[in-house]
This record gives C-alpha cells, structure tokens and sequence, in this order.
C-alpha cells in the first residue's frame, strides 16, 4: 500500500521533524521505518529524532511559553475550533492514513476522528471558562482571591492505539489552557500526529507551541527532557511499565505528570441482563479497536445461569467476523499493531487452553502474512491463567462464570488495576450497589462503550492517575496562584 492517497494530508516533507514551527530532518539525517501492519511492508520513513533534537524541540516550547500563556483564552479557543473544523473536512484521509500505519479498519479510524476531534471541539469551548474564584476569609477581613495559570511547557508520550484520539485527548487542554508542547508519538504510527500538525498550524497555532519528535530513542529522551527544569509537566498514555519509569523521573523536578496506564476491565454480565444486549454490548467493549485498547473488556464475567448462552451467541457474532487488511470493504478485524503483539495473544490463548479454557471460536492465528489473529472466545477460563491477570490487547473474549454479586465484585477488584469496568443488569439497586463497590475510574452500565470527551477518563491503582476530557481534563494543565488581599 502507498501513502499516495494521503499525501496532500502528509507531505513527503512532513516526515520529519517539526520543531518551532519548522519541518525538519534529525540530526543525522537519520530516519526510521513505518510498517503496514496488513503485511509487514514500509509504508515510508521518518526523521528518528536524536536527544538533540528533543531538546532543540523543548527550548522552541520554552520560547514560545511566555506569549502563549498571555494569549486571550477566546484566541487559543478558536484555533482549536479551526482545527476541528479542518479535521472533520479531512476526516476521510485521516482515516485511511491511521488506518494505514495502524491497521484498524477505515470505519473504525472514522469513529476515532470523530470521537478524537470531538477533544478539540469540547476544549475550544472549555479555554473561555478557565476561572479562579473571589470568597471572603470565614472570619471576614481578608479577601481571598485565586489565579489559574497554564502549568508551563509539557512532554506528551502517546501510544500507537489510538493514533488520532491520543493526541486531541492532551493537545486540546494543553492549547486551550495556554501551555506549550513536546511530542513523542509511538514509533509504530508518527504519521498521524504529524498530519496533526499541519493541520493545527493552518488553523493558526503559532510556531514552538507544538512540536513533534518522532524517534526510536524514546527512554533517552524522556529521561533527557525530565532532567531538565523548564519542563514543567508529563502526560503519558500508555503500559504501567514505561508510566512508573516517566513518574520515577519527574521526582527529579517535580513535574506534574498525569498517567493513562493499563487496564484489566471486567465485563460483568448479571443473570437478570438482557442477555441480547450484554451481547451487543461485549461485541464494542471487546472488540473496538481489535482489542487493542485499556478500555477493553478484558475478563468477561458472567453468572452461570447465563454463561453458555452468552458465551454462544457471543461465539456465533466472534467467529462471523471477516479478518482483513483495514482498507478492505466488507472487514470487520484488521490486523493487530506487529509480530510481537500476535506473539504475546498467542501465548496467552495456549496458557488459558493448556489451564482448561474451552475454545469457543478462533484460538489462534491465521495462515496469512501480516499480523492478525482470528477472533477468539474462550469459556471456562480458570482464575490462574495468565490472561485474568494481564491486558490481552487483542480479540480474545476470555469468559468465567460467577454464583453470586458479592463474588462477582470481588473477583471484578482483584486485580492491581482500575480504569474501565462495564455492568449488565436490569436490576437498578443492583447497578447502584455494584457502580458503588467497583474499584474503578469508569463504570459503564448496560453498555460497551464509555468514552466521551466530555466525560473524566482515567484509572485507579496501576492504571494510573489524573483525568482526560470532561470538565477535570483541563486542570490537569493548570496551577493555581492564591493571593491574599486585605478587606477594602
Ligand atoms: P506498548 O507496549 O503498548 O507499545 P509502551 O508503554 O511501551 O506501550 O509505549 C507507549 C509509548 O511510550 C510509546 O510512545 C513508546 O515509544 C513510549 N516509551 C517506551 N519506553 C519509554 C521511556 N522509557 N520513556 C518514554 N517513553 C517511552
């Protein structure tokens, strides 16, 4: 496949670089290789930034940070409201392009320009309501008055899922709340948040208020910029792992740092659900995005009065599924992201199977180049296999059965992580009770799908901290100035 149909969207010189508003090679003229993950080919080669080259990236966001904090909330508003216009005239080239670098189907990569430009739409509205407040002291007197500031220049790290959504999800605060930026998108897919780029400069952002340095070199260079003082914030997105090395290293300067790290959902089907509708419901939570999301449903648990229904109408949708290249009509699964993530299913299918799990449909990978694996759904999956315990990030429904709401609940919180949790039931005491005793940052209930940018998303325990859309996401990009006045 040829990047030809996209490349008014990405220029060949976009491939690079983007620092201070300029588009650029590394250091070394150095480049590094895209694949199409449909059959492992170069899809195209872009700029491997050096360390240099990152902090080349950070002094351009620290110029640029004095003016762009001072620049009207209504100005920073209606960039990112171009922006979002321009995306949504664009939306069919930003999908074929992630779907290209990404794998995803093309209607998938729709859904995601429309949900991930939603961030940009949601934020141009929240840069005019930034506000501190004015209160009188409680004993009276003194004034107390209260300043919100961008928190200063930020390293953003984003992972390769959601090419798009990841972006939008921190650039729209960052701008609306008057803050500059460094990127380090995923090595798998930089070509999107290059397109990105393009984009928000036609809509007016000036130049080192983003800059993009794509590289293989990531460790380095998050240690490099943290280490360094004029770096005021980190948001990640992306495995627990690489998240509490990013938090290690902001004690240094004490950067603010938000966190999206992984997911273990459970998908709790109760025996009073509609079972039709869990179906349905576990067929998005499961398998938007291949699976290949923190959000997915990762350990379905289901009453036993329910399970072998369930389990065989989910069974039935799985295996009608038709496996293919993205930009294919008539696929429904593209292919997972590289070789090492089919590898990782793989072997966590064989330990659910060789520990008892029956195969429902699917149970392997398909005799084809590139990198797929079939959709799978395994029934009985013991407590130890590895599976219950780790994020699959890919198309395996992995179902258990349960006797009771207490266990239910309990087995749903045994786990270290907390990010998204989804609740089949009818019973309305029942979801107020159970949306209560979830260890969870999202609860979705008698549906498979919770974000929206106008919600708070993020997790507990070691799936992280801080809050991504809703009215939270702004003040993760914030600090407050308290300044004590006398009464008049
Ligand atoms: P995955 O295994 O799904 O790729 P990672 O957490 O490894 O998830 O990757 C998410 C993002 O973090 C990617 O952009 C990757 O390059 C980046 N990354 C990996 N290691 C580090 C690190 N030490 N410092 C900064 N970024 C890193």
């Amino acid at each position: 496949m040829s990047l030809d149909r996209v490349s008014a969207l990405l220029p060949d010189d976009h491939r690079a670089l983007y620092i201070g508003g300029r588009w650029r090679p590394a250091e070394h003229q150095e480049t590094f290789e895209v694949l199409d993950p449909a059959d492992g080919s170069v899809l195209t080669t872009v700029a491997d930034g050096t360390v240099a080259d990152a902090v080349a990236a950070l002094d351009a966001a620290v110029a640029a940070q004095h003016d762009w904090a001072r620049t009207p909330p209504r100005e920073r508003g209606e960039i990112l409201r171009r922006a979002f216009e321009a995306i949504a005239a664009r939306a069919e080239e930003f999908a074929l392009l992630m779907s290209l670098e990404m794998g995803k189907t093309v209607a998938e990569a729709k859904g995601e320009v429309a949900y991930g430009n939603e961030f940009f739409r949601w934020f141009s509205e929240e840069a005019v309501r930034i506000h501190g407040r004015w209160m009188q002291a409680p004993a009276g007197g003194s004034r107390l008055l209260t300043i919100k500031k961008p928190v200063g220049p930020c390293l953003f790290v984003t992972p390769w899922n959601f090419p798009l959504a990841m972006g939008t999800r921190k650039i729209g605060p960052a701008v609306a709340a008057g803050c500059t930026m460094v990127i380090k998108p995923a090595e798998q897919t930089p070509l999107t948040m290059l397109a990105l780029a393009g984009v928000l400069a036609e809509s007016g952002l000036p130049d080192g208020v983003l800059n993009i340095v794509p590289t293989t070199r990531a460790a380095e260079v998050s240690k490099r910029l943290q280490d360094d003082d004029r770096l005021r914030k980190v948001s990640f997105t992306g495995s627990t792992g690489v998240g509490k090395i990013l938090v290690r290293q902001s004690a240094e300067n004490l950067q603010r740092v938000s966190m999206e790290l992984g997911g273990n959902a459970p998908f709790i089907v109760f025996e009073d659900a509609d079972v039709d509708a869990a179906v349905d419901g576990a067929m998005v939570a499961k398998m938007r995005n291949m699976g290949e999301a923190c959000t997915a449903a990762n350990r379905f648990l289901v009453h036993e009065a329910v399970a072998e229904e369930f389990a065989a109408k989910l069974g039935a949708r799985m295996g009608a599924l038709s496996v293919g290249r993205g930009q294919d009509d008539g696929v429904d699964v593209g292919p997972l992201i590289d070789e090492k993530a089919v590898a990782g299913v793989s072997a966590l299918v064989e330990d659910a199977v060789a520990g008892g799990a029956r195969v429902v449909t699917g149970g392997s990978a398909p005799e084809r180049a590139g990198f797929f694996y079939s959709p799978t759904v395994l029934l009985d999956v013991p407590s130890s296999a590895k599976l219950v315990r780790q994020e699959i990030f890919g198309p395996v429904a992995a179902i258990g059965t349960f006797a009771t709401e207490e266990e239910a609940i309990a087995r749903a919180n045994d786990t270290e992580y907390g990010l998204a949790s989804y609740v089949y039931t009818r019973d309305l005491a029942r979801t107020i009770r159970v949306a209560e005793a979830l260890d969870y940052g999202m609860v979705g209930i008698n549906s498979g799908l919770i974000s929206n940018p106008a919600a708070p998303f993020g997790g507990v325990k070691s799936s992280g901290f801080g809050r991504e859309g809703g009215f939270e996401g702004i003040e993760e990009f914030l600090e407050t100035t308290y300044v004590a006045l006398p009464a008049g």
